[in-house]
């Protein structure tokens, strides 16, 4: 199994529109981040964890050829609004591609995406979607299990998912002490790192260092970076077995 990071940063993205602090005119391309995303590729199978803004340009870039499934974490703007992209699957592929989140996230999407899902829909013009609420319960994909696990998101409860030993949790500011148990034994262990400044709704570097710490995967990444955060300096005053994730990187999972 592969993952690939299609974006890591955080919602508006690094740069952000009209800034011009270090990190946004930085030269360093691991500075250049789009909105949240990754992929994952097993055997033949590609899924997707959210479907940011920028996901045209994402999967152009990472040469992504088939979607198989989409997992939503919740249907904030930067996580959910390049849906209607998925279209080119359904030619390429043939047959429709299920959707998975939340029943209040997959109402969401629904209502977002009004004419995707709309009786009327036209049959060839909108991507060809079916929705599935997952209630907490994992769901099997091509022999790949993924295991929703809740996080708080400042009050709103939303999903990670956990996918045989990698998890990925991206916005949170808390993750329960039920989802921290389901959270052991992991390679890979992605997490919302925003900024240093406390958020109401993000995790920060340092909490997210303590997760890391109580968790202990054998390798954690941390993503949905603000302009805050430049990726050199940042990542050498990490500990070791972390690092800032970054656009278009790939990590194996064992
Ligand atoms: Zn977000
Ligand atoms: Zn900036
Ligand atoms: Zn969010």
């Amino acid at each position: 199994m592969k993952i690939t990071v299609l974006g890591s940063g955080t919602s508006s993205g690094v740069p952000v529109i009209g800034c011009r602090c270090a990190v946004c005119t930085s030269s360093d391309p691991r500075d250049n981040r789009l909105r949240p995303s990754i992929s994952i590729s097993h055997g033949d199978r590609r899924f997707v964890i959210d479907t940011t803004p920028d996901f045209r340009t994402q999967a152009l870039r990472s040469g992504l050829e088939r979607v198989d499934a989409v997992l939503f974490t919740h249907s904030h703007a930067d996580h959910i609004m390049g849906l209607d992209d998925l279209r080119p699957f359904n030619f390429h592929q043939g047959g429709r591609i299920p959707i998975y989140g939340a029943a209040d996230t997959i109402g969401t999407v629904r209502q977002v995406f009004h004419y995707i899902f709309s009786e009327r829909a036209r049959t060839t013009f909108v991507p060809q979607l079916d929705t599935h609420v997952l209630n907490g319960k994992p769901v099997d994909l091509h022999g790949l299990a993924f295991e929703p696990i809740r996080v708080l998101h400042g009050r709103a409860p939303i999903y990670g998912y956990r996918f045989g030993n990698a998890a990925y949790l991206t916005d949170h500011s808390e993750i329960p002490e039920e989802s921290m148990e389901k959270l052991r034994g992991l390679d890979v262990l992605f997490l919302d790192a925003l900024r240093h400044k406390p958020h109401p709704t993000h995790s920060t570097v340092e909490t997210s260092v303590e997760s890391v710490r109580r968790l202990a995967p054998r390798r954690a990444f941390f993503t949905h970076i603000s302009h805050d955060l430049a990726h050199k300096e940042t990542e050498q005053a990490l500990p070791p077995g972390i690092q800032l994730a970054y656009d278009g990187l790939e990590i194996d999972v064992a």
